[in-house]
């Protein structure tokens, strides 16, 4: 069975467009990201004005042969063949196609929103429901304005239910996401007391997340939560569960934690039953209650629902990025499978470049509502289209469909016993590696054997996190400037290429490192961005100029070297950037040397000056701001003299962090965005949530003592309890980056929540902390830093500045990358 289709001329009336027709097509295919393309037949590109304007994707979608688009304007350029279609509002246009397409077919469907636990609600009502239900939900937690259309847009003929999250961050939101899931039965997760940003106070929250089920006929809520909102609550019929009141429907009046697991007692329709979790931590308990709730308002037997919860499995919605052996690179998506969540799969995989070859392992997909030749032709398409290298199908289902795949090297197994048995034959070396499995397939086998095993002691990047930050900043740019994102000394301490193809990915303008061997390694991991050298050395200009590295030319000795490395190859217009020293009093030409400088640069037929720059020394600090003032008055005049000799413009920038937002005006072409990619600035405090801090160090107890007052703990005998206690040995010390200056007390930790002292002198690779007031064990996480411990916190405990906490963590640490 197919997508149903429609045509343009149909989605034209449907979305109230003008705009001519040139040829009505078949369209299936929502686009919102030009870079996504796989089957340009068949797709739409819906123009969302966002960060940046899906105008200007317009060229690059029409190129890989997209013809229909909805846009707010009329694009330039010439799109001859083109169907375009303009509207008000493009997003609006999206979401109201979504609704008429669910209008179309006549399923159950279950809408859940909350604060927390959406989105493993939903993927556990999804697990529990699958075994007699046909389901069509959000792939991974798109729940957002355009999350939910493009979740919607899947459902087909052959779905029998929907569960579809919905997740919003300011008033009026919900109206909108209403009209696209239309759910019959509602089901509230957990609501945290914070208001979140967006919303005025709690009720105005609630209140907004309340109208997803206003034609609910059926409410699945806890009642305490919904203490003192009966008003807002529409659905006539309600299923309400308690842990303290008696009346109702599902009363859980005794809880015990056995072993790994967690043992509830209820009161349901006058009888005593019962229900095991396969987890025990507060949040998954309440998200297990939700779901059992949800079962019994469904109809399904106490002892179904009990029966299936005990065997609810992890939702892991990140998409890992870890180092495999023979220097792999692995994407870990072992525990999912179905057609949305292999393109995100697949996206990430086609950003990575660290090696020549990508490589998909992949089983059969279970319970896609397509029949298999369409499915699995869906599947070879995009297989195609992100150019694996190499596909390894397991499953009876993708060896019998083989034949669609035209991949360079493929071979299929029937199950993965099978591949385990043969994997020898594979020799997995030097590749980007993505496992994608149904569960039943228990591709966690093979995870295990190509995933090398991290020392316990991990730093974990969000890569989500740093492309919110970049967002943030280009927000707060004025129109046209440009960034250059800085990733010197490993991205701060955060990584090397893997941060680095997230960046060139979403098409930063510049790369900047300190050190020409930075550049070669990231353009030996197939980076090809504009790399700029901050700390030209005339030893790597050989290496600079085979590696297309363009040098930071700061000095006349510099120069004069340059401009005879490139008589001596027979180089012309090599791009260069020229610094100018404003008050740093550290790299760059000086006021009275521009003179001279511009003599030099006239008529050089060896470089092109790609751009001007200078650097401000106190861009975060007010008590500073009038020698901020003086630095881009000196820079002004100084790259004023450089174009009038050179004849032509130069980028120009001088902004770091702190100055985008404090120093608009002088952002001019470009700015050089440092820690706040990172998730710091030290102009907005870490309270505030407008960054996310993208890195959190975490560490293990290896060993729990109890302690005597007046033991001594450690080197020198420094540390001690004042009264009787415990403490844990955690495996981070001062060669891990943890400096000895956090040591007795100075320093704290976070563990279960809570903040705990260091105990004595740091060692050279543990520590330990004083753990009397924690209930804990051998092996439990502890978290150096996070966004719930900032790295602003730990710099201020040992009088230093973020950017060296991060830049500290050793490179023995290893770093596990995250796409959520
Ligand atoms: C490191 C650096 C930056 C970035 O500074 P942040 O404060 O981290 O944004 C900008 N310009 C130059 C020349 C740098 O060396």
């Amino acid at each position: 069975m197919m997508h149903k289709r429609y045509t343009t001329s149909q989605v034209k009336q449907i979305i109230n467009a003008s705009g001519d027709i040139f040829a009505d097509n078949s369209i299936n295919i929502l686009l919102t990201d030009s870079r996504r393309i796989s089957n340009p037949s068949g797709a739409i590109f819906f123009a969302l004005s966002g960060r940046r304007n899906g105008h200007e994707f317009v060229a690059e979608a029409y190129n890989a042969g997209v013809r229909d688009f909805v846009l707010k304007q009329q694009p330039e350029g010439y799109f001859p063949e083109a169907n375009l279609l303009i509207v008000e509002d493009v997003l609006l246009a999206l979401q109201k196609l979504a609704a008429y397409h669910r209008e179309q077919f006549d399923l159950l469907v279950i809408g859940v929103t909350g604060s927390n636990g959406k989105t493993i609600v939903k993927e556990w009502l999804y697990q529990l429901l699958s075994a007699d239900k046909n389901i069509v939900r959000n792939p991974k937690s798109y729940n957002s304005q355009i999350g939910v259309p493009l979740s919607v847009w899947q459902m087909n003929e052959k779905n029998d239910l929907g569960i579809f999250e919905a997740g919003v961050s300011t008033v009026g939101e919900m109206d909108r996401l209403e009209s696209i899931i239309k759910p019959q039965i509602g089901v509230l997760t957990h609501i945290g007391s914070a208001h979140d940003e967006g919303f005025g106070d709690r009720d105005e929250k609630i209140i907004e997340k309340l109208k997803l089920f206003k034609n609910c006929r059926l409410l699945v809520y806890n009642y305490e939560q919904m203490l003192g909102y009966k008003e807002e609550i529409q659905p006539p019929e309600r299923f309400i569960w308690s842990r303290n009141f008696n009346q109702a429907d599902l009363y859980v009046f005794s809880e015990a934690v056995i072993e790994k697991n967690y043992y509830l007692r209820a009161m349901y329709k006058g009888d005593e039953i019962e229900c095991l979790i396969p987890f025990k931590d507060e949040a998954s308990v309440e998200n297990a209650i939700v779901c059992w709730a949800t079962m019994l308002a469904l109809g399904y037997s106490a002892a179904d629902a009990d029966d299936r919860i005990e065997r609810l499995t992890p939702v892991s919605m990140r998409l890992e990025l870890k180092n495999g052996i023979n220097d792999c690179s692995v994407i870990d998506d072992s525990y999912n499978s179905d057609v949305q969540s292999l393109e995100i799969a697949l996206n990430f995989l086609s950003q990575q470049n660290q090696h020549q070859k990508n490589t998909l392992i992949l089983s059969d997909i279970y319970q896609s509502g397509l029949q298999e030749d369409v499915l699995y032709k869906q599947v070879a398409d995009l297989v195609k289209a992100k150019k694996v290298n190499k596909f390894i199908g397991i499953g009876a289902a993708l060896e019998a469909h083989s034949n669609l795949f035209e991949v360079a090297e493929k071979s299929f197994y029937p199950d993965t016993a099978a591949f385990l048995n043969e994997m020898h034959a594979h020799p997995f070396r030097n590749q980007t590696i993505l496992l994608k499995g149904s569960r039943s397939f228990e591709f966690e086998k093979i995870s295990r054997l190509l995933v090398q095993k991290a020392h316990e002691t991990v730093m974990e990047i969000n890569l989500n996190a740093l492309l919110h930050n970049l967002n943030f900043y280009r927000s707060k740019l004025n129109p046209g400037v440009k960034v250059m994102a800085m990733v010197k000394a490993f991205s701060y301490g955060s990584g090397t290429y893997e941060l680095a193809n997230v960046l060139q990915y979403n098409k930063v303008d510049y790369l900047a490192v300190a050190y020409a061997d930075e550049g070669v390694a990231l353009r030996q991991a197939g980076i090809t961005v504009p790399l700029v050298v901050l700390n030209t050395e005339v030893s790597a200009f050989d290496k600079l100029t085979e590696f297309k590295l363009e040098p930071v030319i700061y000095s006349f000795g510099l120069f004069d070297e340059f401009i005879k490395h490139a008589q001596d190859n027979n180089i012309f217009n090599y791009p260069v950037h020229i610094k100018i020293d404003t008050g740093m009093h550290r790299l760059g030409f000086e006021d009275f040397e521009i003179e001279t400088l511009c003599d030099l640069l006239e008529e050089n037929p060896y470089v092109r000056i790609q751009s001007v720059f200078s650097h401000l020394v106190a861009s975060d600090t007010e008590e500073h701001d009038l020698f901020t003032l003086k630095q881009i008055n000196a820079f002004e005049k100084a790259f004023t003299q450089i174009e009038e000799v050179l004849g032509y413009k130069v980028i120009k920038h001088i902004c770091n962090t702190s100055g985008i937002i404090r120093w608009p005006a002088a952002q001019y072409d470009m700015v050089r965005l440092g820690i706040g990619l990172y998730g710091i600035d030290a102009c907005i405090p870490p309270a505030e949530n407008l960054l996310q801090p993208i890195a959190t160090l975490k560490t293990s107890i290896s060993q729990i003592k109890k302690v005597l007052a007046g033991d001594t703990v450690g080197y020198n005998r420094n540390g001690s309890l004042a009264k009787d206690g415990r403490i844990a040995t955690v495996r981070i010390g001062y060669a891990d980056g943890y400096l000895r200056a956090f040591g007795n007390g100075v320093g704290t930790m976070l563990i279960k929540g809570q903040l705990v002292r260091t105990v004595g002198n740091i060692s050279m690779d543990m520590c330990m902390i004083d753990v009397s007031e924690v209930e804990v064990k051998e092996g439990d996480e502890v978290i150096v830093f996070s966004n719930k411990h900032p790295i602003e916190e730990l710099a201020r405990q040992i009088g230093t500045i973020p950017y060296e906490i991060l830049t500290n963590v050793s490179q023995r640490v290893k770093r596990v990358y995250f796409y959520e």
